[in-house]
């Protein structure tokens, strides 16, 4: 099928036309990404008008709806108005921007920072400047998606190593020996929920010249001592030479970083793509991120409850028979290895007041598809035992759980 009469031979819209993926899960009633919702990103959210205990967010430390944060926006809104309008090389750039940059280069240790609009962007701009020509970018397995297309878009060549396997990350980087190299892991892995092996990388890499990139989206705020990320939680700023972070999950908005060495940031300031030809990020979420990341320097109990949350959950789920995959962090799978049970599963928790993110291929390998479950530090226990009580009855019946 095609439309305005064109050969679908030579119709670059042919693709489109045939794709049907949407449609059929629409129709099987099974559709269950894009699900609006009709409320923020709180501990129960609301969907088609009912209220749902929601173990679906990144936002681990409930900050989208914290006092100071909401006020630290609405100043920035009042004052700055709504965008930038342009880039930062150029008319963009804030007093604002530079003052977070300080702060989330105080609050990691690390000398200099540079904020971008996205993570995403943050991953593109830096790794295709980082890699050059001749160069190798070591990524993990499990990488995230922004990592493998930042080496994409990168001038060097992508080499991968088996997830977490340090055998084979020292082999890799044998044979990639005369070459400039950097590594580049998630410090924790956003479907998994579990650590990278830091101690074994940084080793690994001190040994081999190789330099470590860290991507800390979900450690930030969530692991290491008063939520300082991955890094710190091994005891390893030192060996980590660029951490990068968003602002899309703990802090409250999106966004994202780079901090490191004043020289290795200045270059990606200056050499980014996604960086000088993408405006400015907007000053409400400059100001939101700066006040989520004064709120976790001051209130570092909130991280506690975010842990005390997880544990409540984790040990629930484990004592009812669960799969909790290789979880060492608020992100918690349900590992359920095929897509029929997954939706069935995600259909009737919905149904039962549970909204989750089923998680499928590309998402994740084939065989692996789970419930990816997540803690905010502002659920409360209740929520969290009504949530296991869903979950064992919505299980039990579909034979996951005996
Ligand atoms: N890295 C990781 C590990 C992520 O999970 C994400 C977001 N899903 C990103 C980078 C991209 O961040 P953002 O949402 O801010 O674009």
């Amino acid at each position: 099928m095609s439309d305005k009469g064109y050969d679908p031979r030579v119709d670059i819209f042919r693709k489109c036309f045939e794709f049907n993926e949407d449609l059929e899960a629409r129709e099987g009633g099974y559709y269950l990404i894009f699900r609006a919702l009709e409320s923020g990103q709180d501990p129960a959210v609301v969907l088609e008008g009912r209220s749902l205990i929601n173990l679906a967010s990144n936002n681990y430390l409930g900050l989208t709806s914290h006092p100071r944060v909401k006020e630290a926006a609405g100043r920035a809104l009042q004052r700055y108005g709504t965008g930038c309008s342009g880039s930062r090389w150029l008319n963009g750039n804030m007093i604002i921007h530079e003052e977070l940059e300080r702060e989330l280069a105080a609050f990691l240790g690390k000398e200099s920072a540079v904020v971008f609009a996205t993570g995403y962007q943050t991953n593109l701009g830096a790794l295709s400047c980082l890699v050059g020509k001749d160069d190798v970018l070591i990524t993990d397995k499990l990488d995230h998606a922004s990592i493998l297309d930042g080496a994409r878009m990168s001038l060097g060549r992508m080499v991968r190593f088996r997830h977490n396997d340090m055998d084979h990350l020292e082999t890799v980087l044998k044979r990639e020996a005369g070459r400039a190299k950097l590594i580049v892991v998630d410090g924790v892995y956003s479907m998994e929920g579990d650590l990278a092996d830091l101690p074994g990388i940084a080793d690994l890499a001190r040994q081999h010249q190789a330099r470590v990139f860290v991507d800390d989206a979900h450690g930030l705020g969530v692991v290491g001592p008063g939520g300082k990320g991955s890094a710190a939680h091994f005891g390893l700023e030192g060996e980590v030479d660029l951490i990068m972070g968003t602002f899309s999950k703990s802090l409250a908005c999106i966004g994202g970083f780079v901090a490191g060495a004043e020289r290795p940031v200045s270059w990606v300031k200056h050499r980014s793509r996604s960086q000088i030809f993408s405006a400015a990020l907007p000053p409400v979420l400059t100001a939101t991120a700066r006040a989520a990341l004064e709120t976790l320097r001051d209130e570092p109990g909130i991280v506690d409850r975010l842990w005390s949350n997880r544990e409540r959950l984790r040990s629930g789920l484990q004592d009812l028979g669960f799969d909790t995959g290789l979880s060492q962090t608020p992100i918690i799978p349900v590992v359920l290895g095929s897509e029929p049970l997954l939706f069935a599963m995600t259909l009737k928790l919905t149904e039962e007041g549970l909204f989750v993110n089923p998680v499928r291929p590309p998402g994740v390998p084939q065989g692996r598809e789970m419930l990816r479950l997540s803690l905010m530090a502002t659920h409360t226990e209740q929520q969290i035992d009504k949530a296991l009580e869903i979950l064992a009855r919505v299980a039990r019946t579909l034979g996951v759980i005996t």
